[in-house]
């Protein structure tokens, strides 16, 4: 029996918090007095998820592909660098399996806000692969007060990703 193509991918990011920021996290803005700082708009769970697809393809980095030196990504929403390398996976012959997230967050609780992540991570990769109900999971959790996350400081994701092969 033939070996089924598989494919796995590993992605992390952090950005620190501050004050007049909007905060956004799988494309979904959440209310909070604090927001990431960054050169886009410093969405972590999607430049985890970015990075992710990327590596399971062999296809480098989010810093590779989206510079933050270049102008062009400046206050850029996220969205375009996952629909970016959704469409780069896809294009080499990979169909996205399931998706699972860890949000590590200490002061903001998210709540009914990860069923928007969710819905926002299932609506951005519609258009290149078809998700089973179950296929995208959103978890979060405190960092027990350590570290710069634990201190309300940081945020961080961490994302793991399983192409399939397409039949083609
Ligand atoms: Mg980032």
């Amino acid at each position: 029996m033939q070996t089924p193509k598989l494919r796995v991918g590993l992605g992390y990011d952090n950005h620190r918090l501050a004050p007049g920021r909007r905060f956004m996290l799988g494309g979904v803005e959440v209310p909070a007095e604090v927001g990431a700082e960054a050169h886009s708009d410093g969405d972590v769970v999607i430049h985890a998820l970015v990075d992710a697809l990327l590596g399971a393809v062999g296809a480098g980095d989010i810093g590779t592909h989206f510079p933050d030196t270049d102008p062009q990504w400046k206050d850029q929403a996220s969205r375009l660098f996952l629909e970016r390398s959704a469409e780069l996976v896809r294009g080499k012959g990979y169909n996205l399996a399931n998706l699972d997230v860890v949000i590590l967050l200490e002061k903001v609780k998210l709540g009914e806000h990860k069923a928007r992540i969710v819905s926002s991570l299932r609506a951005i990769l519609a258009p290149w692969f078809e998700l089973p109900e179950d296929a995208v999971s959103v978890k979060a959790k405190t960092h027990e007060r350590c570290d710069a996350v634990g201190e309300g400081k940081a945020v961080a994701a961490q994302v793991v990703v399983l192409l399939t092969g397409t039949a083609d």
